[in-house]
């Protein structure tokens, strides 16, 4: 069902109080004795998404869906590891069990979803994949409406609200704030993400979406402290895959020393590297921590004569100058965290700029060094942290790698 604070115009619903005793029914929060100039209550929580007081109703309806016969166009076949990953899921949604399933970056997590989306489509029940960046849901929707043609596939964002007759809806975290015992099946992808990384109003909104015989997956590459400890103490069922679909080990991490970050001049080890670059005709997506420095650093490295663009979220035009990159005509692409996930480029090396940057955590950094070597074709590329210091999420992140490594070879899923 949906819930609405507007009554809506056609069809059935029914209308409940939007407060009852101390608790806010649409986003399940606690209401904290705040009172607007009317005198009234009203949830803080969920005020982003329009004001919902002691006096206001919610109004719940019913989403009318075609019954289909859903199909999976799929034109590969799916590696053993994915093949495990995605028993794993069809085990969670049969055992009627939440479940965790952490993939390195490039493992190909989008694929292994598809037989339990179908299986589940197939029961004429509603899927939801709920994903923090809105970048990444346009993209995917794009992607899962090719590989289920007969499926109504729709994206919910701030952009797209519409999603009339949806079997297959595909959604920030934030839109969920819309539904209500909807979905039979809920997977939060990139859970490692921000903003629902440890965002407790999002993870109810993503509870609350969930019908009662539903089922949550969530899907990240790096857990969490507080997923690790979530997942422990619920016993959720886990399944991990430490290596890539082309079935290469990940590149790591090199250090190199940076002296203190001037706004006048580029560190003379840096503009060798970047020099070296252009030499070897490599293509570099350098990551940056601030929208500032992706703008001061773009001049500074023009005013050496390098082809460089960067992007950020204010970038107006920021599809195109990914375009340009991706289509060879740039030779680096400046970038803040925008970019850390959800892109794929072929034959890319990944420099970090100020790499021990505090905003900068472990999972940010992983994530980073997640966009090299993504192809079968060009499956390495380099990655380097430039870096004054060398910071405790950059020791983390390296060895977070090499585990993976280790791990894969162990379990001898390292063929090439
Ligand atoms: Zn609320």
């Amino acid at each position: 069902m949906k819930v609405s604070i507007y009554r809506p115009l056609v069809g059935n619903y029914e209308s409940i109080e939007a407060i009852t005793h101390n608790q806010c029914n649409r986003c399940g929060g606690l209401i904290t004795f705040e009172r607007s100039e009317l005198k009234e209550r009203y949830c803080r929580n969920c005020l982003p998404f329009g004001m919902v007081s002691e006096r206001s109703k919610l109004y719940l309806y019913s989403r009318d869906c075609l019954v289909v016969d859903h199909k999976l166009l799929l034109s590969f076949e799916l590696t053993s590891s994915q093949k495990q990953a995605s028993d794993f899921l069809m085990d969670c949604y049969k055992q009627k069990q939440n479940g965790i399933l952490q993939a390195v970056c490039g493992a190909g997590k989008t694929e292994m979803l598809y037989q339990v989306i179908l299986y589940v489509l197939k029961e004429q029940k509603r899927v939801c994949i709920a994903i923090p960046r809105k970048d990444i849901v346009h993209e995917l929707t794009r992607r899962l409406q090719g590989v289920f043609p007969n499926t109504v596939v729709k994206c919910l964002s701030e952009d797209y609200k519409e999603d009339e007759g949806a079997h297959l809806v595909l959604s920030t975290v934030h839109q969920l704030v819309h539904f209500y015992q909807e979905f039979d099946l809920i997977i939060v992808d990139e859970a490692d993400a921000f903003p629902y990384k440890d965002n407790e109003l999002l993870e109810r909104f993503i509870q609350k979406s969930k019908r009662l015989q539903g089922i949550i997956i969530k899907m990240t590459a790096t857990m969490s402290a507080s997923l690790k400890v979530h997942q422990k103490a619920n016993q959720i069922p886990f399944f991990y895959i430490p290596v890539r679909y082309h079935q290469h080990v990940q590149d790591i991490p090199q250090l190199t020393h940076m002296k203190e970050a001037s706004t006048t001049l580029l560190d003379s080890m840096f503009v060798e590297s970047l020099r070296k670059q252009n030499n070897q005709h490599r293509f570099t997506l350098i990551f940056v921590p601030s929208i500032h420095l992706c703008e001061l650093l773009k001049r500074r490295m023009q005013e050496y004569q390098f082809l460089v663009d960067c992007v950020h979220s204010k970038s107006k035009n920021r599809f195109q100058l990914i375009e340009l990159f991706s289509s060879k005509k740039v030779a680096f692409l400046i970038s803040t965290s925008i970019l850390e996930r959800g892109v794929t480029f072929e034959d890319i090396d990944v420099f970090v700029y100020q790499a021990d940057a505090t905003l900068f955590d472990k999972d940010t950094l992983v994530q980073m060094a997640g966009r090299v070597g993504r192809s079968a074709v060009y499956p390495t590329g380099k990655i380097v942290f430039f870096a004054k210091t060398k910071s405790r999420a950059m020791i983390e992140a390296i060895n977070h790698l090499k585990k993976a490594n280790h791990v894969a070879k162990k379990q001898g899923l390292i063929s090439r």
